[in-house]
């Protein structure tokens, strides 16, 4: 029921389970967060028990390697699936490149799984909120862009969403709402977006509300008007982006 995601200079982990604690007030069954790893992996750790644990979870997981300043986190409360932990956000595609966080609900899940799986795609869940990474790792084999790869992704989907995906190879992440909401903001502490100002007004003071159909990118290739203000880019405008 809350999404967070960072771009910071050091270890998002900190960062994202302070928001998960600003988000419990809002209900949920399960959190989960996941932080890009130097070398490109996604370390994600998920629980059906309450933040606290699972910030005893993270500081206990064996890293692998060293953390990024890139993550996304998550608190569910359950739509479709039941409360376990594989059913706990953020869901990963089949070559766990992405990992998508989402609140909302996913009506024609069940007609996009079944496409998926016909084509392949090995589904670890029983969310319809899974669909939403095999969606954009489909549309990345057609055109490496994650901007782009997100767009085509949320076009397919019908229901409500508020969504965060993170490309695990160079820590893209992209933005999407539609029906639920989320909010976008930058400050000399990072980029960061969530599903409520509170969650990040300890680090930022300016904040863009996301309009329903917007894709936006966090971080460098943001586009900020002079105000410092994030100008977020609709749905079906092509990424300006694109050809950096
Ligand atoms: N429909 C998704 C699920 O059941 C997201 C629920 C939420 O908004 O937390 O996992």
């Amino acid at each position: 029921c809350g999404i967070i995601a960072a771009r910071v200079a050091d270890d998002a982990t900190p960062f994202l389970l302070d928001g998960l604690g600003r988000m419990e007030y809002r209900g949920y069954d399960s959190v989960g967060i996941a932080v890009r790893s130097a070398a490109g992996r996604i370390e994600t750790v998920r629980s059906v028990a309450r933040v606290d644990d699972l910030r005893a979870l993270a500081a206990t997981a064996p890293a692998a390697d060293a953390v990024t300043g890139v993550g996304i986190a998550h608190t569910r409360w359950a739509t479709r699936g039941t409360v376990r932990e594989e059913n706990a956000h953020p869901h990963a595609d089949c070559s766990r490149r992405i990992s998508v966080v989402h609140n909302g609900t996913i009506e024609n899940a069940d007609r996009l799984r079944t496409t998926l799986e016909r084509q392949g795609h090995v589904f670890r869940s029983d969310v319809d909120s899974e669909v939403i990474g095999h969606l954009v790792e489909r549309a990345l084999r057609v055109d490496p862009d994650l901007m782009l790869a997100v767009q085509i992704a949320v076009a397919q989907l019908e229901g409500s969403w508020a969504l965060v995906v993170l490309d695990a190879r160079d820590g893209r992440m992209v933005a999407a709402a539609d029906g639920s909401p989320l909010v976008a903001a930058r400050s000399t502490r990072g980029d960061f977006v969530a599903s409520d100002v509170g969650t990040i007004a300890e680090w930022c003071e300016t904040f863009v509300p996301l309009r329903d159909g917007d894709v936006v990118e966090l971080g460098e290739a943001w586009s900020w008007s002079s105000e410092g203000i994030a100008v977020p880019v609709p749905f079906p405008t092509a990424s300006p982006f694109a050809q950096t």
